[in-house]
Order: C-alpha cells, then structure tokens, then sequence
C-alpha cells in the first residue's frame, strides 16, 4: 500500500497530517506521493476536490479517504481524532469501496478539442455578458438559453453549487448528471424550461454558444481559459471516483447534519 496525502495549511489541518503521517509509517505504510494507490485528504470538501485533480490521471488505481478538520464535509467521513482507528482499518480490512459517477466535459475551439473531467460539476457564463447557447440533449434541440449561464452538475456535486441554483439532491449512487439555469432570461426569443433536467448515462447535453466572447468555464471551481469556445458536451465520464468505505454514513443523514441541522 502507497499513500499520499493532501492537505491545506491551516494551522489545525498541518498538525492532523503530521500526526496521520506518523501513524501511518508506525505501521509499516509507506507513503508515496508520485504513485499511490490511497489518497487520504485532510481539510474540507475543497481539500478532496484538490486531491482528485492532483491525482486524475491515476483515477481508475487510486481510492481516496476524506478526514476532514473543519465541518463535516460531504467527500470526508472520517474526524481527526480517529485517526489510530482510520490506520488500523487501512491495516488490517479489505476495505469496501464505493464508486461515483464523475462529469466530462469536453470543449471545442476552432482548431482543437479538450477535455476535463470534474467531481462536482462544470458552470459556463458569459462573464459580463449574458451567455446566449442552443442546448441540445442527445443531440436533437432542446431549447435556447440566454441568461448568466448553465451549471452541469455529478450527484455528488448536487450538494454544492447546484443546490444553490436550485437543483435537486440526488443520491450518489444514481449515474445521472444534472443541469441548473444559472438566471435564465425568458421572453419571446428565449424561452427555457426554467426548471433543472437530470439526464441518464446514455445521454448528454450540448451547448452552442451563438456569439463566442471570452466565455467563463468553471470546473469544480477553477476557472479553465478558452478563447472562442464553438461547442461544449457534457456527458457521464467512463471513469469514476472510488472511496474506501470503513464505515457507512448514511447520506440523508449527513444532508440533513450539514444543512437542517441535528435537532431538525
Ligand atoms: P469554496 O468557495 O471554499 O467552497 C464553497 C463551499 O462548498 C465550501 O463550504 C465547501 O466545503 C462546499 N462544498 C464543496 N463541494 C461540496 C459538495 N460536493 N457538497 C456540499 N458542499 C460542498 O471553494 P472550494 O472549497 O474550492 O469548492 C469548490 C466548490 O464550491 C465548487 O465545486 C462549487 O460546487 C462550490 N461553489 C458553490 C457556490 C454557491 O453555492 N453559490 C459558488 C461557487 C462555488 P468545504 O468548506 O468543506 O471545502
Ligand atoms: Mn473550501
């Protein structure tokens, strides 16, 4: 067993890692930063979106643990005072591992193709300007949108940004993607269905930018530069994300922990 570990640098966070980092090679752990094959995140749910575009590219080989040192998060189970109890079960368990569907977005320019890949999801906005798109689902027209912009969401993502845009929550294991109207403008040219669409993993959904100024494209929070953007596709990526499952947080518990709260 390889294991990496990414954290921020808040004060609390640092002295969390160190002590992981010492426990972990107590054990008999290596930890390995180049090639792991367990990436544990400390920190908040931004901290994990980090670590899974640090560590992308072994996306199918690695399985990554969330202990988080602030609030409970959605991507981290584990609190940092369990830390011995995280150790052993690395140690001694065939851990259970849990898979979600990730989000692929892919971006024609002009002359080339490119392609991300987000946990929580992908916004497109006009940046001052209103972003005026054809959307197409599957490939047959659906409508056209003008307004701030569209939020492609993962289920997991569904906690997120598009829950403040209105989206629904869905549960994890669903393999569907959603998408939000970030202030639609409607009226006689532009008429949009004003509501979220979940689509399944056969399908995806297209936007055509009609005028093509500096549009915004937001991954998982990053901003991702692209001139003259000719059409976006989002669709369910081939891969996904796998957690090492110890223990089971059942998911409307933690939906109502973080946003009803315990007494609710
Ligand atoms: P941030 O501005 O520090 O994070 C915004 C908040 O979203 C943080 O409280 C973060 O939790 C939480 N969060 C992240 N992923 C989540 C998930 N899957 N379910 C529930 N809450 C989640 O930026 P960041 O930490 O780098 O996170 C980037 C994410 O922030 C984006 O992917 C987007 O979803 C979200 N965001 C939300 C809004 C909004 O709701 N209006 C606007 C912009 C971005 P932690 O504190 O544990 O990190
Ligand atoms: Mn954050």
């Amino acid at each position: 067993m390889r294991v990496a570990l990414v954290y921020n640098h808040q004060p609390q966070t640092l002295a969390v890692a160190q002590k992981l980092e010492h426990e972990l090679l107590a054990s008999g752990i290596k930890i390995n930063a180049d090639q792991p094959n367990v990436v544990i995140s400390i920190g908040g749910d931004g901290t994990l979106l980090s670590a899974f575009h640090r560590y992308l590219p072994l996306i199918d080989d690695v399985r990554f643990i969330g202990v988080h040192t602030g609030h409970l998060g959605f991507y981290t189970d584990w609190r940092d005072f369990e830390l011995a109890e995280l150790v052993k079960a690395l140690k001694q368990r065939q851990p259970e591992t849990v898979s979600y569907p990730l989000l692929e977005v892919r971006v024609k320019e002009d002359h080339r193709v490119r392609y991300y890949t987000a946990l929580n999801e992908a916004s497109i906005k006009g940046g001052y300007k209103t972003l005026e798109a054809e959307v197409d689902i599957k490939g047959q027209f659906f409508e056209n949108f003008r307004g701030d912009g569209l939020c492609v969401s993962t289920p997991t993502g569904s906690t997120a940004y598009s829950k403040s845009l209105g989206g629904a929550v869905i549960h994890p294991t669903l393999k569907a993607l959603q998408m939000t109207e970030i202030a639609s403008l409607n009226n006689r040219l532009f008429r949009t269905l004003s509501a979220p669409v979940v689509i399944p993993p056969d399908q995806w959904i297209t936007l055509k930018p009609k005028a093509r100024p500096d549009l915004l494209l937001v991954v998982d929070g990053h901003r991702v530069r692209h001139r003259q953007i000719s059409e976006l596709d989002f669709s369910i990526s081939k891969h996904m994300i796998h957690f090492d499952r110890f223990k089971y947080t059942h998911f409307w518990n933690r939906v109502r922990d973080s946003f009803l709260g315990q007494d609710s």
